[in-house]
């Protein structure tokens, strides 16, 4: 049976535009659209799996930071942390959609040699001067703040607890998604196999099913599977799947204060996930380019990496025991780890809304409003996204976000 609000099948032959996946991405896009009082076009929603068990929505760790190394992307996560806390107010006030909380404890990144320590000062400048409260502390500072870590080796670390730490972005893509819908969007179940493109336009998208619809725009809202639906219109995207593990433990001894998003030097991090539960994330040693469908845990990562990594770190976390764990994958750019979002330059009604890399659910109220903009103005009226265009890719010049957990 399908999930409420979807369709079995398009009910008409066109779309002003077509979204290809509907999960948080391509419902932040379909939510702002029509909330713009200038765009009055058909949107379709295509999308393959609507249980959305396998999608990265459902896999992610749900935080957000303002400690990034773009000013851009720090603007952007301001401007989630403000439309999540007032979502109520931003949905028309509607008494069933929450407001939403950040629960605050910071990421507390952990440098071990002075290059890297320098790293988290320039970023702290760039994060100050847009606005964020990033302090850098001293082993000291931080083990009057945390004595639970061993800091054996570390020689600065840099946290910020303002709008940065946990959130449910679970319960935003749900209200995306149901706003869109009640206002008209379609969403259907398929999955987009093929399109047409003439020169420099897609003029349509074929369905599995073999249904064949035409299209004013298209958007690329595939997550990991982006670069195959670019593919499908002669374009390349260098976007990869790349598997990212997650274990949610209890320890024998509860730390006796709120664990910060941790970001230990091996690239290990954890976190405070309940009241005496933790959540500890990794990718693996190699990272090689991944099959979307391929969700097997690798049980020696966590044997011989991670959990060594946390009992040293936090000896505390010697004595603990799994609950849960999963697998899911980052739409990693290999260029530089950041957003491809708008119009491809030769075929402009192909638009990317792809590669983010591991904050994509942060990211996804700013690109949705962005790209609306684009879709409906041609040019980005709040704040301006070009920075992320497909443009850099082509010259291969990297926007590199230095601060990738
Ligand atoms: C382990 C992990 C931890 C993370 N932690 C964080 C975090 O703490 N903070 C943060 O901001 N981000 C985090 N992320 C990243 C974030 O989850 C993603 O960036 C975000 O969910 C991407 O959303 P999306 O809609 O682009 O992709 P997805 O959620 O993958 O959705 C893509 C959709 O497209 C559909 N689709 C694909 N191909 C087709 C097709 N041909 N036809 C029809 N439908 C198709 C799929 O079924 C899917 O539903 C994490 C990700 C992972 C894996």
């Amino acid at each position: 049976m399908l999930p409420k609000g979807f369709s079995q099948a398009p009910s008409r032959d066109s779309y002003d535009v077509v979204i290809i996946g509907g999960a948080i991405m391509g419902s932040s896009l379909a939510w702002w659209l029509t909330e713009s009082a200038d765009f009055d076009g058909s949107v379709l929603v295509v999308e393959r799996d609507p249980s959305y068990l396998w999608c990265s929505t459902a896999h992610t760790n749900s935080c957000i930071r303002q400690q990034f190394s773009t000013e851009l992307n720090v603007r952007i996560s301001q401007f989630t942390a403000e439309f999540i806390k007032n979502l109520r107010a931003n949905m028309g006030g509607d008494e069933r959609v929450p407001n939403l909380s950040v629960q605050d404890y910071g990421y507390l990144y952990l440098a071990d040699t002075e290059a890297f320590a320098d790293v988290l000062r320039a970023n702290q400048k760039v994060q100050l001067a847009a606005g964020a409260e990033t302090r850098l502390l001293t082993p000291d500072q931080i083990a009057a703040a945390y004595p639970f870590y061993d800091l054996d080796g570390i020689v600065l670390g840099s946290i910020n607890t303002r709008d940065e730490g946990y959130w449910d972005g679970g319960t935003l893509f749900e209200w995306f998604r149901r706003k869109a819908q009640a206002r008209g969007v379609e969403y259907v179940q398929g999955e987009v196999t093929a399109m047409t493109r003439t020169g420099g336009r897609i003029d349509s998208v074929t369905l599995a099913s073999g249904d064949t619809i035409a299209c004013g725009q298209v958007v690329n809202a595939a997550g990991p599977r982006a670069a195959g639906v670019a593919a499908m219109a002669g374009l390349h995207l260098p976007v990869e799947p790349r598997k990212r593990y997650t274990w949610i433990f209890t320890a024998e001894t509860p730390l006796d204060r709120e664990l910060p998003l941790t970001i230990d030097p091996s690239g290990v991090h954890v976190r405070q996930d309940g009241p005496t539960t933790y959540l500890a994330g990794s990718k693996g040693d190699p990272d090689p380019a991944a099959d979307p469908g391929d969700f097997h845990m690798d049980h020696g990562l966590w044997e011989n990496h991670v959990w060594p990594v946390l009992a040293t770190r936090i000896p505390q976390f010697e004595a603990i025991r799994i609950v849960t764990e999963w697998t899911g994958h980052y739409a990693y750019n290999t260029l530089d780890q950041n957003a491809v979002l708008g119009p491809h330059p030769e075929v402009e009604n192909f638009l990317f809304m792809n590669g983010f890399s591991g904050h994509g659910l942060q990211q996804s109220p700013a690109m949705g409003r962005g790209l609306a903009e684009w879709i409906t103005h041609h040019e980005y009226r709040s704040l301006d996204l070009t920075p992320f265009s497909y443009a850099r890719v082509a010259a291969g010049e990297a926007m590199v976000e230095g601060a990738v957990i």
